[in-house]
């Protein structure tokens, strides 16, 4: 391969850009991970990492990629044949709800367009009629992102309380920690599933399960199999500022600086900066004259745009010429949305810059690939930037 120039744009939803304060402490040199240097850095992310999912109790940390927390918040609560109930607004919460069922979990799935977010008021129906309390859990998926579709926890919650039904709440942040609003304790959210590689701006490699004390009460009587999985275990190293087993230590270097990133930017400017971008995201896409996959704009995802291509034209061969020509990675169609749409990730480490050199260099590939749209994208989101405050004045107000 020959040599490309420039900067590359890791504009995917994840995993996103790691920034070089980061990168650079997960190179230090790897540390003895039952030494005294260890134990303060331990303990030091495990009571830090609960401010970014907003609650007080503890987030286990596993050295595996989203699915691990996945089955882990599976497996520690449920036992063989029980009820959950899902919703499929996409691609992962069909692949949580597949990784159920071969957990030997009964799924019941809540049918989905993958263009709308999990209905709170179905959820609240199903839950209702269940007299018999058949139903263990209720597994959702936050901001769906292989549509661009988030969902409203909150409302999903007061849809559960409504019903007076006492189904745990399990709840997929992978794209969204860090990025959109959540709040694991207020929302009576039982297990919040996270990972490492997305609003967080590390390396792939770390995930987490955010456990509620109801859901550590269920750990105790619930039945599947588990082991490298199993809260327990983990938490009582964790006590002492250790894992049973070697952790990941370098990329616990690298979660600590992480950390020290979110604290000086803010969550909440966080939260506005990913936002800002969405909604200037979206202008540009409307003035292509393309819909975006979110039906309802008041659903559409604050981290990532999953764009519609015109019928007849191939998402792939588009994301494929601007790899070529601008070093600009874009997420693909997953599932039944495969070379239909094509993802545009504004998530993670990203400035406005970064954020108009992805559109313009989308702007030049249809251009390029000969893909009938209006120009003018990129100018109409830089409008939409100028007209809304930046995050960091915010900040300083
Ligand atoms: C990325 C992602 C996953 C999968 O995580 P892996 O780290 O690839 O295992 C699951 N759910 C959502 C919502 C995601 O965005």
């Amino acid at each position: 391969m020959s040599r490309v120039p420039g900067r590359h744009f890791l504009q995917i939803p994840g995993p996103t850009n790691t920034p070089l304060r980061i990168l650079s402490a997960i190179a230090l040199p790897t540390i003895d991970h039952r030494g005294p240097e260890f134990r303060i850095l331990a303990l030091d992310v495990l009571e830090r990492i609960r401010h970014v999912f907003r609650t007080e109790g503890p987030v286990v940390i596993y050295p595996a990629s989203g699915t691990g927390a996945w089955e882990a918040a599976l497996v520690n609560t449920l036992s063989p044949g029980d009820r959950v109930l899902m919703a499929e607004t996409g691609h992962f919460a069909t692949l949580w709800s597949r990784m159920a069922e071969r957990l030997g979990l009964d799924v019941e799935l809540i049918p989905g367009n993958w263009r709308s977010g999990a209905d709170a008021e179905a959820i609240g129906a199903r839950l209702a009629e269940d007299r018999g309390h058949t139903i263990r859990a209720v597994a959702v998926v936050h901001n769906e992102t292989s549509t661009g579709v988030a969902s409203d926890i909150a409302a999903i919650r007061r849809a559960i309380d409504r019903s007076g039904h006492p189904a745990l709440l399990l709840v997929d942040t992978i794209s969204s920690l860090a990025s959109i609003d959540y709040r694991h304790d207020e929302w009576g959210v039982d297990v919040t599933v996270g990972g490492s590689q997305k609003g967080l701006m590390l390396p792939p490699g770390l995930s987490f399960n955010a456990v509620s004390e109801k859901a550590r009460a269920a750990a105790r009587s619930a039945r599947l199999p588990r082991a490298f999985w199993d809260w327990e275990d983990i938490l009582a190293a964790n006590r002492t500022g250790y894992f049973p087993y070697t952790p990941s230590t370098n990329l616990l270097q690298g979660l600590r600086v992480a950390l020290d990133l979110i604290a000086e930017e803010g969550l909440d400017a966080m939260f506005e900066r990913h936002l800002r971008a969405a909604a200037a995201v979206r202008r540009c896409v409307a003035q292509w004259g393309f819909e975006i996959q979110a039906l309802d704009p008041g659903e559409a995802s604050p981290s990532l745009t999953a764009v519609r291509m015109p019928s007849g034209h191939s998402a792939d061969q588009l994301r494929s010429g601007i790899l070529d020509r601008s070093s600009v990675s874009l997420g693909n169609g997953l599932g039944r949305l495969a070379d239909r749409v094509f993802r545009i990730g504004h998530l993670g480490d990203f400035n406005d810059p970064a954020l108009l050199g992805t559109l313009a260099a989308i702007e030049m590939g249809l251009s390029a690939n000969s893909v009938p749209h209006r120009s003018g994208g990129v100018e109409q989101a830089m409008l939409a930037l100028a007209e809304r405050k930046h995050p960091s004045v915010l900040a300083a107000e």
